[in-house]
């Protein structure tokens, strides 16, 4: 085992502070990463603060992981020390199951999430990217394309992948009416991968004061959700909404701006879910629909993807001791749009 350095919570309660954690040593399919930045997701807030109730401590958070290898195992054929890598929120799986083989493996019924999870032997814990260093099977392991930026990309870890699938799987593209609501870490990047998909997007933020950077950022148009003529001037507007928001909207209100056979995708988890009548589904054969980061073959092509149209995230970078005053600042919305902890303040 080898010691790393970290910041992590002993409790639901607890605020994040420093601790010292030990991962395995390198297999011969593992690749050893020297941590650069890790992005700071909202999903790290609520599992920290143990609000999705499945929250094991202690816990190291952290699954928007950027840096470079240090050392690879003797099997290692696809990565060398040096080469820029990440890692996002899963770091391996049962690679038996239907879903493993499709390359789906957030779906697998026994998936590993860098943290908050516990390995294959079902009995030691893994811990995420608030640290300074990881080792990953291979196969878990992302490139990062050369020439796009270190920090801006660990988003593109989470964030990226988590709204690229499902604006590729709901066909995004030309010709498609796309809106997300809530312009946050997942909202910005939403907003920037379908444009680049050639979508037309609209953002529905809750007022118009992010206005100026949702357009800069890609967007075509921007309402506000506090504003009720919004919902009736864009009834029965989209093909797809990405719904980013992490507490209880009117999911009805929203099914009401999709176009006939439009589909509502949900990312954000709200703790206690909204009533829903039938009839917001059946007139329109809408459809209400979720889904969850990516698989791996997703990850990487959305990672080609972002370098091919040099689409990285807008950040704000702090330093590890800053953890708490950020996880503040997220839940007030005041972020634009992602915290990436530089790991050598660590
Ligand atoms: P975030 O940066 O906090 O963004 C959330 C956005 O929601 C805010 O910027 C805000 O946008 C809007 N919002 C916040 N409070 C609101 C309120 N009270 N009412 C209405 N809107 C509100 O969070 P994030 O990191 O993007 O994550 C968003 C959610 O997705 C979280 O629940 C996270 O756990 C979840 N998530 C899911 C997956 C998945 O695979 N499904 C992956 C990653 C994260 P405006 O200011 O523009 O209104
Ligand atoms: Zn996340
Ligand atoms: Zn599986």
């Amino acid at each position: 085992m080898s010691t790393f350095k970290a910041y992590g919570v002993l409790n639901a309660t607890s605020s994040l502070a420093p601790l010292q954690i030990t991962r395995r040593e390198p297999q011969p399919h593992d690749v050893a990463i020297k941590i650069a930045y890790c992005g700071v997701c909202h999903s790290d807030i609520h599992q920290a603060r143990n609000e999705w109730g499945n929250s094991v401590y202690p816990m190291v958070p952290g699954h928007e992981i950027v840096g470079t290898v240090t050392s690879v195992g003797a099997k290692v054929r696809r990565f060398k020390v040096g080469d820029k890598v990440g890692v996002g929120c899963l770091v391996d799986s049962c690679r038996q199951c239907p879903d493993c083989k499709e390359g789906l493996e957030q779906f697998c019924s026994r998936p590993i999430f860098t943290y908050n999870c516990l390995e294959l032997d079902n009995k030691t814990p893994v811990q995420g990217g608030y640290s300074s260093g990881i080792v990953v099977h291979e196969d878990f392991v992302l490139r990062i394309p050369d020439y796009l930026p270190l920090d801006k990309t660990a988003p593109l870890l989470c964030a990226g992948i988590t709204t690229y699938s499902p604006l590729r799987h709901w066909n995004a593209g030309p010709g498609k009416k796309v809106a997300i609501i809530g312009l946050g870490g997942l909202g910005h990047m939403a907003v920037k991968i379908a444009r680049a998909m050639k979508a037309e997007v609209t953002v529905l933020s809750r007022t118009l004061d992010k206005k100026d950077d949702a357009i800069k950022l890609g967007a075509h148009h921007v309402y506000a959700t506090n504003d009720p003529k919004t919902f009736e001037h864009l009834a029965k507007n989209f093909d797809l909404i990405i719904n980013t928001v992490s507490v209880k909207l009117d999911w009805g209100a929203y099914l009401g701006l999709l176009q006939r056979d439009g589909t509502m995708v949900l990312l954000g988890v709200p703790t206690d879910a909204p009533q829903l009548h039938a009839f917001s589904l059946i007139m329109g054969r809408r459809s209400l629909a979720g889904s969850l980061i990516g698989g791996i073959k997703e990850t990487q092509e959305m990672l080609d993807f972002c370098g091919k149209h040099n689409i990285t995230a807008d950040i704000e970078i702090i330093p590890m001791v800053k953890i708490n005053e950020a996880y503040e600042r997220v839940i007030k919305a005041d972020v634009k749009y992602r915290f990436v902890i530089d790991m050598a303040s660590l």
